[in-house]
């Protein structure tokens, strides 16, 4: 059985754990950094990246995190505040990422007037009709390093979501709509890492 925490102390982690269930996984709420342990991999969930870095660090979950998905490369797959939480770097001051992938992000890229919007995405690895996503006060890629494949693009030629070997980032929330195409994609890739 395939097991999937989901880090459960901020943002829309109740939407992540069903879109999961309905593929099957067992799911595991992720309050507390040895529970950490218990799961193949790991979702960090849209939201709000600050409050979720500060109840990081007050819960010292931090070092915790970084051992699983650095040294043990657990599969764990950011979306939306989730990549900012796991970005290399942020053109923002606040809050101080993980340093997690070789990826520079900035914040509320957007701007307030376009708050939110969907997009048709071609995302590479996933077959049939473009993917709706959708982007709510979302964040973009400034840049990423080699090792990081980009998956797919706006139109505008901006990076929505990447591949770190073990890593997944998207600046939208597959966990909003009925698609589970990202969501099959990302325990594709826990399967893998359990071999
Ligand atoms: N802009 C938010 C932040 O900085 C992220 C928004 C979201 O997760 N929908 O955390």
């Amino acid at each position: 059985m395939t097991t999937v925490g989901v880090l459960a102390i901020q943002g829309d982690f109740a939407e992540h754990r069903a879109a999961l269930e309905k593929l099957g996984v067992e799911v595991r709420e992720i309050r507390l950094p040895d529970q950490l342990d218990e799961v193949d991999g790991l979702i960090i969930p849209g939201g709000e990246s600050t409050t979720i870095v500060q109840l990081i660090d007050i819960y010292e979950m931090r070092d915790k995190l970084r051992e699983r998905i650095m040294s043990d490369k657990m599969p764990t797959w950011g979306t939306c505040a989730g990549m900012i939480v796991m970005a290399g770097e942020l053109s923002d001051h606040r809050p101080e990422p993980l340093h997690l992938m070789d990826t520079s992000v900035s914040r509320n890229a957007f701007g307030r007037q376009v708050d939110s919007f969907e997009a048709d995405l071609e995302v590479a690895g996933i077959d049939g009709p473009p993917y709706r996503a959708v982007f709510i006060r979302a964040p973009v890629f400034i840049s990423v390093g080699e090792g990081v494949e980009v998956l797919s693009s706006l139109e505008d030629g901006r990076p929505v979501a990447v591949r770190e070997g073990h890593m997944l980032a998207t600046a939208f929330h597959p966990e909003l709509t009925d698609d589970q195409r990202m969501h099959r994609l990302f325990v594709g890739m826990v399967e893998e890492g359990k071999r």
